[in-house]
């Protein structure tokens, strides 16, 4: 009957005045498509040059693995994780957007920074030989820093990341057993020893799972995923992939 919605049309119809009226959360000039490395970003939030002008991490230059950069390396002893994927340094407008994400609820940053996380990690897979990713896990909140907030913002960037990349996902596998302090201010093993038997595993990790790929919104020392890793390899996984939005490193780390 003609007076019926047709939904596709309607969203549609939605969709193009969104982004004909849309305002580039940066500079503020209008959005239509933006791409990066040719794979069209689904957010009307940032304009082709402002996508363009983010502050990415040259990954040709590291291969791929930020860990094969002398001195990350040097700032992330005695970790159990073997590739370490970071979009950006800890540099505006990611540390805006992070925080807007992490304490403000703006959701839509999510599918943002996994829009701009899958293009990136396309670009990898195509050029290094990287093991198929058998699982996509993210860092979990404890259970009353989650009532706090209402929300994990790294399981939020995983749930679009690899709904984006048709990977499985699991948000209940790893779990955080223990509160803990804050990690800021500590050094490397002040880290260690807070998040000691800080997670645990609830349930089987099944036998075919060997590659897993960790995801987190900003990471310092890498410790956390480490802690996670190991308990992982005890189980038979055999690599872990770590994928953040940012990374800062300490300016003074202890061995
Ligand atoms: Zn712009």
């Amino acid at each position: 009957m003609a007076w019926l919605l047709d939904l596709k049309q309607f969203k549609r119809y939605y969709t193009d005045t969104l982004k004909s009226i849309s305002c580039c959360d940066l500079c503020g000039g209008n959005v239509n498509n933006s791409d990066l490395l040719g794979y069209s970003l689904p957010q009307a939030l940032l304009c082709q040059c402002c996508v363009n002008d983010l502050p990415y991490f040259n990954q040709s230059i590291v291969s791929g693995n930020l860990l094969s950069w002398p001195a990350i390396q040097r700032a992330m002893p005695n970790i159990h994780f073997e590739r370490l994927f970071a979009l950006s340094p800890y540099r505006y407008p990611f540390t805006q957007w992070l925080a807007q994400l992490k304490y403000s609820g703006r959701f839509e940053l999510a599918p943002l920074f996994s829009a701009l996380l899958v293009a990136q990690w396309q670009a990898l897979t195509a050029k290094h030989s990287i093991k198929p990713v058998d699982l996509v896990l993210s860092v979990p909140l404890h259970i009353k820093k989650w009532q706090v907030r209402g929300y994990n913002q790294a399981h939020l960037i995983a749930k679009f990341f690899s709904n984006q990349l048709a990977l499985p996902y699991d948000a209940k596998l790893v779990v955080r057993i223990k509160n803990n302090d804050s990690q800021m201010g500590k050094t490397g093993s002040q880290r260690r020893k807070n998040l000691a038997n800080a997670f645990a595993l609830q349930g089987r990790v099944a036998s075919h799972i060997k590659h897993v790929l960790i995801i987190d919104d900003v990471v310092t020392t890498g410790t956390t995923v480490s802690e996670i890793s190991k308990l992982l390899k005890k189980s038979g996984v055999e690599t872990v992939t770590l994928v953040t939005v940012c990374l800062t490193l300490p300016k003074t780390q202890d061995k």
